[in-house]
């Protein structure tokens, strides 16, 4: 069945023989723009979306007006709901129009007709298992690099952020978008305490009042795994859930300084906002934390100022006393053990 999926283009081919994906998936968007009316309708909704930046001492967050968003910012993800549906990223029940690029033998590239970024991809297993970061952090990492030319990787939880669940998928979108990626030393400067340090790793916590996250930067691709695995170990633990603690990660990858890991850490899905009369339709996941947060109704734009994006992220990101018990932990573990 892949094969009745995958483009045909003699240029997409060239470009995946030389293992420029970047590329090949830059090339993959120009040519289903040109065939595929919905992905076509999704970035004229894009180009016409209103932003507005409200500026934190040492940060900024962007606000976009996506009414777009609607389906994916509202979307039930509910055990029942998952179960009642069909997987919206299965190869056969994907738009007919639609077509991929085939990555490490196991992803599609598939162009996103929903788009937050410039230019937004999800990147679907071709088979399909759940929404897992355990199996899946080192596929992740890969990719990041595989992209980094033009791309930043995003992983968000099945229990906060993905809207299929049970669908192993991640997103990859125009790299610098996301104002984290850009005001990452300077947040980290500001609010951030570093776990460990040496000339391989650099591990740190970030508390800067809107957002929680572990950051983890190292050239080296089993210290960036070895790190992610002891951290996530300890979070497991301090969730003691049956279900995957809820994370979203923003993936970089740099030649010069390898990669750097943004992992966020959550204690909800949505604000109690959400679910009021009148409420809020804003439902932070990895793009959201990463400082451009999407709201598809016109009114939120306009209501939405830094008091309330503060107290709706405070609310959201995991609580005090539980950051503190991961920094101590993760302190612990970095004192014993050495790679
Ligand atoms: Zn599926």
């Amino acid at each position: 069945m892949i094969s009745t999926r995958l483009i045909t283009d003699e240029y997409i081919n060239r470009l995946t023989e030389a293992n420029d994906y970047a590329g090949a998936a830059k090339l993959l968007l120009k040519r289903q723009l040109k065939d595929w009316q919905q992905l076509t309708d999704g970035y004229n909704i894009l180009n016409r979306v209103k932003t507005k930046t409200i500026n934190f001492d040492s940060f900024r967050m962007e606000l976009q007006f996506n009414p777009g968003r609607m389906k994916s910012t509202s979307a039930k993800v509910d055990n029942e709901e998952i179960i009642n549906r069909e997987c919206f990223l299965c190869e056969e029940n994907l738009p007919q129009e639609q077509k991929g690029i085939l990555l490490l033998d196991d992803y599609f590239i598939l162009c996103n007709p929903f788009p937050i970024f410039p230019e937004h991809f999800t990147l679907a297993a071709t088979e399909h298992h759940l929404q897992e970061i355990t199996t899946s952090f080192n596929d992740l990492i890969l990719i990041s690099k595989i992209l980094s030319k033009y791309y930043t990787v995003i992983y968000n939880g099945p229990k906060c952020g993905a809207s299929a669940p049970d669908h192993l998928h991640f997103q990859a979108g125009t790299k610098q978008f996301m104002p984290v990626e850009n005001d990452f030393q300077s947040i980290k400067n500001e609010f951030g305490e570093v776990i460990f340090e040496d000339e391989a790793l650099t591990l740190c916590a970030v508390d800067d009042g809107l957002r929680k996250f572990i950051g983890i930067e190292a050239k080296d691709e089993k210290i960036v795994l070895d790190t992610f695995n002891r951290f996530f170990e300890i979070y497991g633990y301090l969730q003691k859930s049956n279900e995957e603690p809820m994370i979203n990660i923003v993936c970089n990858f740099n030649n010069e300084y390898g990669w750097r890991v943004i992992i966020f850490v959550r204690d909800k899905h949505r604000p109690s906002n959400y679910y009021k009369n009148d409420g809020l339709i804003l439902s932070p996941a990895a793009v959201d934390l990463g400082g451009v947060c999407i709201t598809p109704v016109e009114r939120d734009f306009g209501r939405i100022n830094k008091s309330l994006l503060t107290e709706i992220f405070k609310e959201v990101s995991l609580y005090k006393e539980g950051f503190g018990y991961i920094k101590a932990a993760l302190k612990k573990k970095f004192s014993a053990l050495s790679f």
